[in-house]
């Protein structure tokens, strides 16, 4: 399997180059040169198979350069009972008969990102040590996905992580869940700023081409390819939990900020997993919902970001959609590249009046909704009365809009991505008491700290780092 760039303009690459790059030499993302189709008979011999055993047959299809047992002995080690409290990694509960929540949000830290995360640590130190590098992660987070990567690569030798998270800005949960690693890799370095000033401060340092290189610095970010992969997996564990046969037809539900976890569900549908509907569900950060209703593409300036209780849904732009608009496009990288010169250039684009448009209303099987505060409160309330369950603010916008789709024909997965705990105080103010916490994390708020503070100069951070990677 070779890589291309959605700009059309990069040399095609293999799954271990493009494993720990960022962006395409051509400003694009990495996609496979086709999606691979699996036939009846495969996807019948899939059903029975343990989560390990699942990612390792849907990820040889895309990393067809590691070695198998190499690829099958990661995917082991990455799902374990241990990390992830239950064999089945990601169970299904079921709410009522056709009605269901797949948990994948029982890792480290409590959140979908894990799921990826726990994969990217095992394959980042796998290659690493064959091809002899080390690397710097240097990220930026607001909270879930840093505190996911650092579980993940907590203790790999050939790795350190730089994670910039804004001072005072975080829950006080995440924070702990952070600050609270005591790991000679792991550097957490707390900005007098707000997110945006770590994400410059990240920038600026990538853009210094010398010192990227001299210190081998590398990303974790959401538009790396094999969290992608990672995450098409738990679409197919979700289907073969919720149905008998596979001739079954149903919908997933997936609350949405980058398009990562709704972007693996359209390629688990590519390759021929029998699914219905993705149902997009965003907060008041609506411009996917938007994009699905119009046909119209316009990011939001971070100025016009709105804090929610969702606040890993507040999203100005969804940087994983250029692929998806690569592939309705008849993956046209001409196309996209004219495309996203419209966003730069004129705040947007239109695709109503195309072709992709009608590719997408009728076969992607995407449909969209969105949720306010009080509409997260409601559905809490409700699914805490009707099915005995507390769910998270992110969950919840997904259930939000899956309830009022009512298709009561289809099953409907909608995918928790975050565990109730972690949001503390929403769930407070819906349902007047905090929710329980699962066990080792009691009390994580008060367990020693550690962080460096750091003003939001890009010099400061680039010394920081020399004299520590
Ligand atoms: C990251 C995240 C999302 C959004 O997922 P995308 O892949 O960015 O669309 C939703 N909920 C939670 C809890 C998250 O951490």
């Amino acid at each position: 399997m070779r890589y291309l760039s959605t700009r059309g303009r990069a040399a095609p690459q293999a799954f271990t180059d493009i494993l720990l790059e960022g962006l395409a030499s051509d400003g694009g993302l990495a996609v496979p040169e086709q999606w691979p189709r699996l036939s009846a008979t495969q996807l019948e011999a899939m059903r029975g198979l343990t989560y390990p055993q699942l990612a390792f047959e849907v990820l040889r299809l895309f990393a067809d350069d590691l070695p198998g047992a190499e690829l099958r002995a990661l995917t082991a080690r990455a799902y374990t009972a241990d990390v992830f409290g239950t064999p089945d990694i990601t169970p299904l509960k079921t709410l009522s008969p056709n009605f269901h929540l797949l948990a994948c949000s029982n890792g480290p830290t409590l959140a979908f990102k894990d799921i990826a995360m726990q994969l990217l640590g095992h394959l980042f130190e796998s290659v690493l040590e064959r091809q002899g590098r080390t690397l710097n992660i240097l990220g930026a987070t607001s909270g879930d996905t840093g505190s996911a990567a650092e579980h993940a690569l907590k203790g790999k030798s050939r790795v350190k992580v730089f994670m910039l998270s804004p001072a005072g800005r975080m829950s006080p949960f995440q924070r702990a869940q952070m600050y609270g690693l005591d790991e000679p890799n792991i550097f957490n370095l707390a900005v007098d700023g707000v997110f945006d000033d770590c994400q410059d401060l990240v920038k600026a340092v990538n853009g210094d081409a010398a010192f990227k290189e001299k210190h081998a610095i590398g990303a974790v970010n959401s538009i790396n390819w094999a969290r992608i992969v990672a995450q098409v997996v738990y679409y197919f564990k979700g289907y073969f939990a919720a149905t008998k046969s596979n001739s079954e037809q149903i919908s997933f539900a997936v609350p949405s900020g980058n398009f990562g976890n709704i972007f693996a569900g359209h390629v688990a549908k590519r390759m021929g997993l029998p699914i219905r509907r993705l149902v997009l569900a965003t907060n008041e950060n609506d411009v996917l919902h938007e994009f699905f209703q119009t046909g119209r593409y316009r990011p939001r300036r971070t100025a016009d970001t709105r804090e929610t209780s969702s606040p890993s849904m507040d999203i100005s732009k969804a940087s994983n959609f250029e692929r998806f608009i690569w592939d309705m496009v008849e993956q046209d990288g001409d196309k996209v590249s004219w495309l996203w010169r419209q966003v730069e250039e004129k705040s947007g684009f239109d695709l109503s009046v195309e072709r992709a448009w009608e590719r997408i209303n009728d076969e992607s099987g995407f449909v969209s909704g969105k949720s306010t505060h009080e509409n997260r409160l409601e559905t809490i309330r409700r699914v805490k009365r009707e099915f005995g369950v507390v769910v998270d603010p992110h969950t919840a916008d997904g259930l939000k809009v899956a309830l009022a789709a009512n298709d009561t024909r289809t099953p409907m997965v909608c995918v928790e991505t975050a565990l109730p705990a972690k949001f503390e105080a929403t769930i407070v103010e819906a349902l007047g008491a905090a929710p329980a916490r699962p066990k080792g994390f009691e009390g994580i708020e008060s367990r020693p700290q550690r962080c460096d503070r750091m003003p939001p100069d890009a010099e400061a951070l680039k010394r920081y780092i020399a004299a520590r990677a």
